[in-house]
């Protein structure tokens, strides 16, 4: 019998936790040939959130629960509920205020079974979210697809893993994690479900508006240093202008219609700007070339299934 887990972070979620665990467990009893298991993280709840779940453990719900010392962030409950669901076969990655729909599972179990490495759960709309936060999340997704080439608008955390994708996202060294971004990055064969997001039964989002914005610069700065070289560019056109506007400074000073001193100050103002805009960008490509050497990610990855290689070790 094939095992699932499906890891699920959370942070103080006290008032709902127990009854969505249950409702995410009804949505696993339809499933006759798979044994699953919640691994779920507590990542730092100061409620009692990890008590609950305690309870339900014991109680002899097919439960794990795995505590960390303090508030790590999603992106780290993931990674550490990952860690320990190795031994399943596959790995279903869920929000618990069930804006994830559990009713996607079966459906998500079908496309793996079709042999689909990662299944995602897209988003077909934006539900709750106010129109502000809608527009600044498109520009988000707009700067995230422009910088990195990689296209994730829609794209939620609630992920099907087969067990060789959760060991190579694992293998992946580097620290600061995007899950999303480093899915989509790994391309194992992927199968997409949409689906509308419900209200979430919690007015507030655990996430706050400058937390929000840390994870979007830190996501995008994580896979290009692109931003970087823009400087170098600019220095480039400033140049090009400096150029232009230094003839006709001198023109003028040619035909004395320029004040004493006048074009000597513009034409170093220009000079000095342009240079130094230039090296600091140049720097800037030295510096996004370390950055990428200190990562150590892996220039490429195997998909071990899908090749027919000799045995080499
Ligand atoms: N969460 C977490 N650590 C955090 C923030 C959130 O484990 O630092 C969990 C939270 O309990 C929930 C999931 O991540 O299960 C998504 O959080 P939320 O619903 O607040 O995010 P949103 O729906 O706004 O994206
Ligand atoms: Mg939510």
């Amino acid at each position: 019998m094939k095992r699932v887990a499906i890891v699920i972070p959370v942070l103080n979620e006290s008032a709902n936790i127990a009854g969505n665990l249950d409702e995410i467990l009804s949505h696993t009893q339809v499933i006759n040939d798979i044994e699953f298991k919640l691994i779920v993280v507590d990542d730092g709840s100061t409620d009692n959130t990890a008590e609950l779940i305690a309870q339900k453990s014991k109680s002899g719900s097919p439960i794990d629960l795995l505590c960390l010392t303090r508030n790590f962030g999603k992106e780290s409950a993931i990674y550490a509920g990952l860690t320990h669901s190795l031994k399943f076969d596959a790995a279903i990655v869920m929000d618990s205020d069930l804006q994830h729909p559990p009713a996607l599972i079966p459906q998500m179990i079908t496309k793996w079974q079709e042999s689909y490495a990662v299944v995602e759960a897209s988003k077909s709309s934006r539900g709750e979210e106010t129109r502000s936060k809608n527009f600044l999340v498109r520009i988000y997704y707009r700067m995230f697809n422009f910088f990195t080439k990689l296209s994730i608008s829609g794209d939620t955390d609630y992920k099907l893993l087969d067990v060789k994708v959760v060991r190579a996202y694992l293998d992946l060294p580097e620290h600061n994690r995007f899950f999303r971004g480093l899915i989509k990055w790994m391309n194992f064969s992927t199968a997409q479900i949409l689906f509308d997001v419900p209200d979430s039964v919690r007015k507030e989002s655990t996430w706050s508006n400058p937390g929000l914005i840390r994870y979007a610069v830190s996501s995008i700065t994580s896979f290009t240093a692109f931003p970087l070289q823009i400087v170098t560019l600019l220095g480039g056109v400033t140049f090009l202008v400096s150029v232009v506007i230094g003839v006709i400074a001198l023109l003028d000073k040619l035909s004395g219609e320029a004040v004493d001193g006048f074009t000597t100050v513009i034409l170093l103002i220009l000079l000095i700007g342009s240079v130094l805009m230039f090296s600091v960008g140049l720097i800037g490509t030295y510096v996004g070339k370390i950055y990428d050497e200190v990562k150590h990610r892996p220039n490429y990855l195997v998909d071990h299934d899908r090749s027919n290689l000799e045995e080499s070790e």
